[in-house]
């Protein structure tokens, strides 16, 4: 067994270490002091921010030997039952791997009994939402009429899929995505505690790329510890996150500033030659629009995740900032975020990049540089793509056989990622995988490859060790059993029925592009 994750060892074990939702821990806090603490709780909000956290601490100070009491011992046999997870009466029930009826069933049988040690006992479903009709329909009677001495938390990142009935029955408590500054400064305390250097700015970046969530940031930090022997620098997040280097972002602002069309849509060229991914290079141009847009208003603001990316001092950024207008920041902004919607779901985001950037580019008024030759070439592209569009839309509409090119083997390990990046337990591998690029799939062989500035990660995923767990990881999400081939040539450069084995290793339906 490897060590304590960094997200286990620093898991708050007292109310005041619960980051970003001071709200709900202050509620909780007074209504266990003045003794009226609900029957059921729903925990609503996004992944990672703190939703069980706060259950088992409710547990502790409920059953600690002081209890009920807003502040927890954190030393009693029943603190430290409940914090190593062996406490009788603490049961913590996943919603998305128990959504059968029977452990509901038990649920019910078992509620009746007194708890063993402490005063109540405390059930814990997360992901509730995923339990099915009979287990809620179950769970109601339960809630319908609640034994004393027994306290139920439904956690949830989607409320809107829970019965309103058991809703009704419930207190409901809404979880925030957690501030960058409030990660940041956890993940600062978290590095000083283990003795690990790290830059503020690769904290930053982190902070953003866990949008919210403590959880990830925390894993991300324990990643990137793995990736830099205990020095966090900024290069080494980013070259593990794989987001685009500072002098591509630099030049693409530049492009900006002189509306040059022709430079843009080469510098976009050869970021795609390098191999460069598209997509979070639009996601590191948001961010620094974004940080440009705050520079703008408070020349004393807090260091921008867009700064570290563009590796500038605060009066580099204000120079650059004076150099755009805020509305025209906002449309940056606002480009990129629907250019970065399309490109997702598409085997070429270069394209939409390229679109976006002739909107960027475009003067209100008056003539602009642009080199005509460009432009038509531009179009030649775009008519090409409609073209190939509304052929793929008539076959699907006359039901005919999908004759899909290779290249949708995007479509499927995009969905792959975003699921690796999805489950807590697989995260660390969508780290490693993300930088790959997926050649074809081919009965269960799925042949990846990695640019050569990913040697690291081509390595970590090529370890025998490592390989057999993704695969195993690869086979829970897709139901089948799948074999990595990395930097091999598959037999076939073209798979005609791609997305039908999609659907089949996903589920779902398939439908149009757009
Ligand atoms: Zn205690």
């Amino acid at each position: 067994m490897g060590r304590l994750s960094l997200y286990r060892k620093w898991r708050p074990q007292e109310f005041k270490d619960v980051a970003g939702q001071e709200h709900i821990i202050s509620t909780l806090q007074n209504a266990i002091e003045t003794g009226r603490v609900a029957h059921a709780y729903l925990f609503a909000g996004p992944r990672g921010t703190g939703k069980t956290t706060t259950a088992r601490l409710l547990a502790k100070a409920l059953n600690c030997v002081n209890g009920p009491t807003s502040s927890p011992c954190d030393e009693c046999e029943s603190c430290i039952a409940i914090r190593e997870g062996r406490s009788l009466d603490v049961f913590e029930i996943d919603g998305a791997s128990n959504r059968g009826i029977d452990e509901i069933r038990e649920l019910r049988e078992t509620v009746r009994f007194k708890a063993t040690q402490g005063n109540y006992k405390v059930y814990i479903i997360d992901e509730v939402h995923m339990l099915t009709t009979e287990a809620f329909n179950a769970l109601l009677k339960t809630l319908e009429e609640p034994p004393e001495h027994v306290i139920f938390v439904f956690a949830t990142t989607e409320p809107q899929k829970i019965p309103a009935t058991i809703l009704s029955r419930c207190q409901r408590f809404t979880f925030r995505r957690i501030p960058s500054d409030v990660i940041v400064q956890r993940l600062t305390e978290i590095s000083e505690k283990e003795g690990i250097q790290a830059e503020e700015g690769a904290l930053r970046l982190l902070a953003e790329t866990a949008q919210g969530g403590m959880r990830d940031a925390i894993s991300l930090l324990d990643q990137s510890i793995a990736f830099s022997e205990n020095i966090v620098t900024t290069t080494v997040v980013q070259d593990m996150l794989g987001l685009t280097d500072a002098q591509a972002l630099n030049a693409f602002y530049q492009v900006l500033i002189s509306k040059d069309l022709t430079k843009g849509l080469s510098l976009i060229k050869s970021a795609s030659e390098e191999g460069k991914d598209l997509v979070h290079f639009m996601e590191s141009a948001m961010q620094v629009a974004r940080g440009l847009l705050v520079v703008k208003a408070d020349k004393d603001a807090p260091l921008q995740s867009g700064e570290i990316l563009l590796n500038i001092t605060r009066e580099e950024s204000m120079e650059l900032a004076a150099k755009f207008d805020s509305k025209y920041l906002v449309r940056i902004i606002e480009t990129l975020a629907e250019t970065i919607q399309k490109a997702k779901r598409t085997a070429d985001p270069e394209l939409f990049f390229e679109l976006s950037l002739v909107k960027l580019t475009e003067e209100p008024v008056g003539t602009t540089q642009v080199d005509a030759a460009a432009i038509i070439e531009f179009n030649k592209k775009l008519e090409a793509q409609s073209k190939k569009i509304q052929e793929l839309e008539q076959k699907i509409k006359e039901g005919r056989s999908l004759q899909v090119e290779n290249s949708d083997i995007n479509l499927f390990w995009e969905g792959l990622l975003q699921q690796l990046k999805s489950r807590k337990d697989t995260l660390e591998y969508w780290a490693f995988l993300n930088v790959a690029e997926p050649v074809a799939l081919e009965g269960i062989d799925l042949y990846i490859s990695f640019p050569d500035a990913y040697e690291f990660h081509r390595a970590n995923v090529e370890n025998p060790k490592n390989k057999s767990l993704i695969e195993q990881k690869l086979e829970e999400l897709t139901g089948k059993a799948l074999r990595l081939r990395i930097d091999e040539s598959p037999k076939f450069k073209r798979d005609p029925n791609f997305l039908t084995k999609t659907q089949e290793v996903f589920g779902g339906k398939i439908i149009k592009p757009e």
